[in-house]
């Protein structure tokens, strides 16, 4: 299968990218991780792209298109993959269509209200997990592995809202471009956990029998 996540910053992708992963043994790539480990590894592309997260602007589509396309012609991309924040604009949609066949579109939904508190709250971990700072108490280490926890450089109130205003400007639109193309599959994240979105997505991959 191959799937495009798309969600608003804050809906959750990362965590239910990780729960597909485990599940349907799913290779996901994320351009988000992939800009983190080029800034972490000092790298050219780090370096240019550095500058754009901060701002909470996308990273230019000719240097993202062209990371997406290389590392979709890995051998362990050959059979599927799940894209976790790749298209990201109308542009980048339609070059992914010239070189990748897409299955499906799933696409989070969640209540704008929520995604704020969502995002400056929260608490990250290497381990892939995430945890919202209601939940963690005075402590900063894993609950799942004792790591302890970081918060991302762009969770931070202003690159946040930059963040969200490119979320609904260029990246909201594709919502309808998948719908038109009939690959559309939406599911809610409410004030519910992750877990309750988790069970939708399998309700619906099942029902469509993917693995
Ligand atoms: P989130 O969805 O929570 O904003 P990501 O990890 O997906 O987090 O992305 C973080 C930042 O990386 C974005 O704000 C943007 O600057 C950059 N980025 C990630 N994917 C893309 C993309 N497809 N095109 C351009 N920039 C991107
Ligand atoms: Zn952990």
């Amino acid at each position: 299968m191959k799937i495009v996540l798309l969600g608003a910053p804050g809906a959750g992708k990362g965590t239910q990218a990780s729960r597909i992963t485990a599940k349907y043994n799913t290779l996901h790539i994320s351009t988000g991780d992939i800009f983190r480990a080029n800034i972490k590894a000092g790298t050219e592309i780090g370096k240019l792209a550095k500058s754009y997260m901060d701002a909470g602007k996308l990273v230019p589509d000719e240097v993202t298109c062209e990371i997406v396309k290389d590392r979709l012609t890995w051998e362990d991309a050959r059979d599927g993959y799940m894209l976790d924040g790749f298209p990201r604009n109308l542009f980048q949609a339609e070059e992914l269509d010239k070189f990748a066949d897409i299955d499906l579109c799933l696409n989070i939904d969640v209540d704008i209200d929520l995604l704020m508190d969502r995002i400056c709250g929260r608490w990250m971990c290497t381990c892939g997990e995430s945890y919202h700072v209601s939940m963690l108490g005075d402590s900063r280490v894993c609950p799942k592995c004792g790591k302890p926890l970081y918060q991302r450089a762009d969770d931070n109130p202003e690159t946040v809202k930059a963040r969200l205003d490119t979320y609904f400007s260029q990246t909201a639109p594709l919502v309808d471009y998948y719908r038109e193309q009939g690959k559309l599959v939406s599911v809610t994240s409410g004030a519910g956990s992750p877990d309750d979105v988790f069970v939708q997505i399998v309700k619906e991959f099942d029902k469509r029998d993917l693995r």
